[in-house]
């Protein structure tokens, strides 16, 4: 890291002759204590630029700690560590209606190079943040690796699989969801969220800015973009579009939904136009990583049908019914659906990374009478949305389609077919689940009955708490699932549990 008072000192010195920074506007700013307490955040890596993030906030678990007022920050991006060469710079208002976070968009940087950035708000400068512009195409780019995360229940365990994570030469990170929890569960808790499930904007707020002050996660939003999608736990806990069974009237629930919408916009690397407007955010997205990567994140929460038979109860695992194998029934909703096709037909990258919240393999479970039963909150509670979504990868021919998913704390590497019962059926994709960051995992039970009744699980774990690294060449996609000894300590070692491969052409799972 950057020291932060040489790069105070030597601004504030020329800053009579040509500050490094322009010119700042607007009451000069005093600080009682750090407002940099979040740390820094890069995402949404394109070719030629990157968002920044930070947020102002000196008594964090306090909604911040700030006056009312706008206050200006300004950025600097460079192409080395100590700000000699800035390759791009600006202002930005933070103001108390968003939390006093900052957003901007780093823009005219060259793909695929490593570059730092830093924000000053009157004295107070922020530490030094490390991205990377993703490799433009035809650049001769011939590795590109990136690590995928999900669930982070805070009180259930340590950030130690970040720690891990930051220490790596990764060119992106994708977080798949359950980023915070609403709610208290689990057992033997190492830390505490000391107040209950958020349902007020300034109750998400503090949330975020909870979960966000571990050292740990920081250091992994400082050393990589991200791209992320959201799960439940952002808002309520399976909720589906405008249900929850935890807030039973949709009008209510809503209300709820846009707090947490905007909490979670507050604290993320996305760009001002990802704002949500009310209950509604547009998360979908096409990346692109030069010839090698088509990387596309869907949203299965917002536009969901409600959950099949449970009679809007709880989503649990439950015997079958007719409203489960309704066609009309969806995941993505139509617009999404269309898009997501729309996609796959303008691909470039040799390999297509599909990032969503969930298994998508299927995981039926026997009951005590040998009959089925499925998990209504996952795709099993969808099967036509999820023929659909593969019968869109099957139609446009895709080269090497590869799904990742998080959601089950548990690791999956799976073969994805049309119809999972018929287990000499040709598969259509690779799946990969990292298994959680802190939370919870099934019991061994649940994991050993989901291994002998669905031939398309290649491989299961749910005792450990980890992440998973993909490499992807020109031959090859691997996989590590990299684990923790022990979440409950925090200077716990990091394992590899086990490594899949994925070869260039032939679709499915091969153990390396
Ligand atoms: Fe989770
Ligand atoms: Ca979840």
């Amino acid at each position: 890291m950057m020291p932060r008072r040489r790069f105070l000192a030597g601004s504030l010195a020329s800053a009579a002759v040509a500050s490094p920074f322009g010119i700042v506007r607007g009451a000069p700013v005093i600080f009682d204590a750090d407002p940099y307490t979040l740390g820094v955040a890069s995402g949404c890596p394109r070719e030629d630029s990157v968002i920044l993030w930070t947020r102002l906030a000196p008594r964090p678990l306090e909604e911040g700690g700030m006056p009312p007022s706008p206050v200006e920050v300004e950025w600097q991006v460079a192409e080395d560590e100590g700000f000699a060469r800035i390759a791009a710079k600006g202002v930005v208002r933070a103001t108390a209606e968003l939390a006093h976070s900052v957003h901007a968009e780093a823009k005219g940087l060259r793909p695929g190079r490593v570059y730092w950035y830093r924000f000053r708000a009157g004295p107070a400068v922020s530490p030094v943040g490390r991205t990377r512009t993703a490799p433009a195409a035809g650049n001769g780019n011939n590795r590109f690796r990136f690590a995928f995360a999900s669930c982070q229940q805070y009180e259930q365990g340590y950030y130690t699989a970040y720690r891990d994570m930051a220490a790596r030469d990764l060119d992106l990170v994708v977080h798949l969801g359950d980023y915070i929890y609403e709610k208290s569960w689990g057992t033997r808790h190492v830390r505490q969220h000391g107040v209950g499930i958020p349902t007020t904007l300034a109750e998400f707020r503090n949330r975020y800015a909870l979960y966000k002050s571990d050292a740990d996660l920081q250091a992994a939003h400082a050393a990589f973009p991200w791209l992320s999608i959201w799960d439940d736990h952002e808002v309520a806990d399976d909720y589906a579009n405008d249900r929850s069974y935890t807030t039973r009237d949709p009008e209510q629930f809503l209300k709820i939904r846009a707090a947490a919408y905007q909490a979670r916009y507050e604290h993320m690397p996305l760009p001002p136009s990802a704002r949500p407007v009310g209950p509604d955010a547009t998360i979908y997205a096409h990346y692109r990583f030069g010839d090698m990567l088509d990387l596309l994140l869907l949203d299965d929460r917002q536009y969901r049908s409600a959950p099949a038979c449970v009679k809007g109860g709880r989503p649990t695992t439950v015997a079958d019914c007719e409203e489960r194998t309704e066609e009309a029934r969806t995941m993505l909703g139509a617009s999404q659906e269309r898009w997501f096709d729309a996609r796959l037909g303008d691909r470039r990258g040799r390999w297509t990374v599909v990032a969503q919240q969930t298994l998508m393999a299927e995981a039926k479970r026997k009951d005590a009478e040998g009959g089925d039963r499925f998990w209504m909150d996952g795709w099993d509670g969808y099967p036509n949305a999820r023929r659909r979504l593969l019968d869109s990868i099957m139609t446009h021919k895709v080269r090497n389609p590869v799904v990742i998913g998080g959601d089950r704390h548990a690791f999956f590497a799976t073969d994805l077919k049309r119809d999972f019962s018929r287990s000499r059926e040709a598969t259509i994709a690779a799946e990969f689940v990292g298994t959680s960051i802190t939370s919870e995992g099934p019991g061994e039970s649940s994991i050993r009955n989901a291994l002998a009744g669905n031939p398309g699980l290649v491989y299961a774990n749910g005792e450990k708490r980890g992440y998973a690294v993909v490499e992807l060449d020109a031959r090859s996609c691997t996989v590590d699932f990299e684990a923790l000894d022990d979440v409950k300590d925090a200077r716990s070692a990091v394992r590899r549990l086990a490594t899949f491969v994925v070869e260039d052409g032939v679709a499915g799972v091969k153990a390396a």
